[in-house]
């Protein structure tokens, strides 16, 4: 199935900008999943601050990371230090964008998605429903069927 391969956690290599706290700053991203990336810079980012990412061509769009303010605004999760082989310090961030539920089409904040079993991501509100389907299992399953068929 293709539609799951395109949102699974793809190897890359993009140079982006960076905006955080005013500042700019140049990395790369080394990891992209739906909702989310692993970058790698030589700043520490600050877990909880608001990032403001720009990359020179759609690469992130096609992930549907929705754009703001001409670039893709984000939060930094975590951040921590990865050796590297020339023995400079550099920091891995991981960091989440804004998502799309897949039942409501409303836009939602990374705490407030849940993934189902079949790799939809739904809000707490459908996340809800969706359970309460489940105690009619085949309703469940072809729901989600049907919300799978629309993502590709
Ligand atoms: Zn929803």
């Amino acid at each position: 199935m293709t539609d799951r391969r395109k949102f699974s956690r793809e190897k890359c290599e993009i140079d982006i900008i960076y905006f955080c706290n005013q500042t700019e700053h140049k990395a790369k991203i080394c990891n992209i999943s739906r909702g989310g990336i692993y970058l790698e810079s030589d700043y520490y980012l600050e877990p909880g601050s608001d990032i403001l990412i720009k990359v020179a061509d759609n690469s992130l769009e096609t992930y549907q990371i929705g754009v703001i303010d001409g670039g893709h605004r984000g939060e930094v999760l975590w951040c921590k230090e990865v050796t590297k082989n020339d023995g400079e310090p550099i920091y891995g961030a991981g960091i989440s964008f804004a998502i799309v539920c897949d039942k409501c089409g409303e836009t939602f904040s990374h705490n407030e998605i849940r993934k189902t079993d079949s790799f939809l991501l739904l809000c707490l509100e459908c996340f809800k429903q969706m359970k309460v389907l489940s105690d009619g299992g085949k309703i469940k399953e072809s729901l989600e069927k049907h919300l799978i068929g629309n993502v590709c």
